[in-house]
């Protein structure tokens, strides 16, 4: 089901709407750009309120008949909903973020990070693509849906939650849409806070990986001892440190934690075949990886490997003396930081009981050790590929850029899996950013051009969704 349908023309009352109105869009995302609110910084929990009490402002100006902030332990969110009055219709939930990374112009920026800057056909500032671009593209998309249509309401019931602490973790989300379950009951969920291929490859993300993580202390002789007079007839926790780590791959580069792969959604041949159609360069891919040679799982390909397989990675590894010089000591202490990535049909709860065993039955007497996983670990989620949610968003793209859409998946992971499993539907992904956009980094910027057919995607988008449940298609 890649590319484009046959009757994928764009609405020529849609572009005119988004030609008028772009100027006025563009200066309203400036002023929300210029509130500083870094979720991360607790001298900024004022400007994070200030941010969601304007975008509750500009959601009731789009014509939002609910429009509200939702306090939590931490930054608030927004939510809001505007039904579309049809018996029958479909709820969307569209999910984003409004808190941004930290950003000092000290750190490299060429302009004030809060004093957005539109330079060659691109918008300077933290939070341009992550998130708030992304997030107030559905304003005017909306707008345009409802004056090219001739609707004083969406075709579809429109939900929209736009939560304060995605940059930082998140800690409370979970929770909250736990409570408000019901307020937040929909068919279907479109996060907007990911990207596509590349400017010339507009693609649909299909799922992300899920995260397991934590750390793992092992103690052997009580303090650093001699390692001639004890080396040799007592364990070293460093030396078992190393064993655990060298004995988690297989030959082949697979987890070898019995049970590990249990339930595991190996790609299709059509995923495959999918995944084969974008135009990767992996040298260039490896430059952006700062790494010399690709290495994985034997029996597929690199993007295989980041999307649809479930790892492992230490990510620290300590032990012993790091000092200048020689000290020949048996150390007291090793300790592992790792993290392994999961992918659908894996439980997070069940990857930490079956690492917990593992660990435990390979340790020899004289090693104690303690476990840690930094809290539940998140789920993997995936929408398959013949969901109808998934043909409408990809014909909605396809209207909007002129051009056939791919299919990615996400390597990482988010709170979208949370979404997926607390409200039960599955979840879509509509971005726009690209991989140069500068996320986290300097000098964050969106593109103008693509911005814009981010807006005219979520102006289709509705009316391809409305359309495919009138025909019966779900
Ligand atoms: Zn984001």
């Amino acid at each position: 089901m890649s590319s484009t349908p046959d009757n994928d023309v764009p609405d020529p009352a849609v572009r005119t709407y988004l030609r008028t109105h772009r100027a006025r869009f563009l200066d309203d995302l400036t002023h929300w750009l210029r509130i500083p609110s870094v979720s991360a910084d607790p001298d900024r929990a004022g400007d994070l309120r200030r941010s969601a009490n304007w975008l509750v402002a500009a959601l009731r100006e789009t014509g939002f008949p609910v429009a509200e902030v939702w306090s939590t332990p931490g930054a608030p969110a927004v939510y809001a909903e505007w039904p579309s009055g049809e018996p029958d219709a479909l709820t969307v939930l569209v999910y984003g973020h409004h808190d941004v990374q930290p950003a000092d112009r000290a750190d490299g920026w060429d302009t004030d990070p809060f004093e957005p800057v539109a330079r060659d056909g691109r918008l300077y500032a933290r939070g341009a693509a992550d998130d708030k671009g992304q997030v107030f593209l559905h304003t005017l998309g909306l707008r345009a849906h409802l004056t090219a249509t001739g609707r004083t309401a969406p075709a579809v019931n429109v939900k929209l939650l736009i939560e304060g602490e995605e940059e930082s973790g998140s800690p409370h989300f979970a929770e909250l849409i736990a409570a408000r379950a019901e307020r937040l009951a929909c068919d279907t969920v479109i996060v907007s806070d990911t990207g596509m291929w590349s400017p010339d490859t507009p693609t649909v993300c299909t799922g992300m990986r899920g995260l397991v993580d934590g750390q793992l202390d092992l103690y052997g002789p009580d303090q650093d001892i001699h390692s001639g007079s004890f080396g040799g007839a007592v364990p070293n926790p460093a030396t078992e440190a190393a064993r655990l780590v060298a004995a988690l791959h297989d030959e082949d580069r697979r987890v070898a934690v019995p049970g590990f792969y249990d339930g595991v959604a190996e790609p299709t041949d059509q995923e495959r075949a999918l995944l084969a159609e974008l135009p990767f360069d992996e040298a260039g891919w490896l430059r952006t990886a700062a790494s010399h040679a690709t290495l994985g799982e034997r029996g597929h390909t690199t993007l295989e490997r980041i999307w649809t397989r479930p790892t492992f990675e230490v990510n620290g590894i300590h032990g012993g003396y790091g000092g200048p010089g020689g000290k020949t000591v048996v150390p007291a202490t090793a300790q592992l930081k790792f993290s392994f990535r999961l992918v659908a049909g894996q439980d997070p709860a069940r990857v930490q009981r079956l690492v917990g065993d593992w660990v435990a039955e390979r340790l020899p007497a004289g090693i104690r050790h303690e476990l840690v996983f930094w809290g539940a670990g998140t789920r993997p989620c995936l929408t398959p590929l013949d969901h109808p949610g998934l043909r409408s968003l990809v014909r909605a793209m396809g209207r909007a850029f002129g051009r056939p859409v791919r299919f990615t998946r996400e390597g990482g992971s988010g709170p979208a899996a949370d979404l997926q499993d607390v409200l039960g539907v599955p979840v879509l992904f509509l971005g726009i950013s690209v991989p140069s956009d500068g996320w986290h980094s300097v000098n964050e910027k969106v593109e103008l051009d693509l911005l814009l057919k981010g807006v005219e995607t979520a102006a289709y988008l509705w009316g391809e969704l409305a359309a495919d449940r009138r025909d019966g298609r779900w």
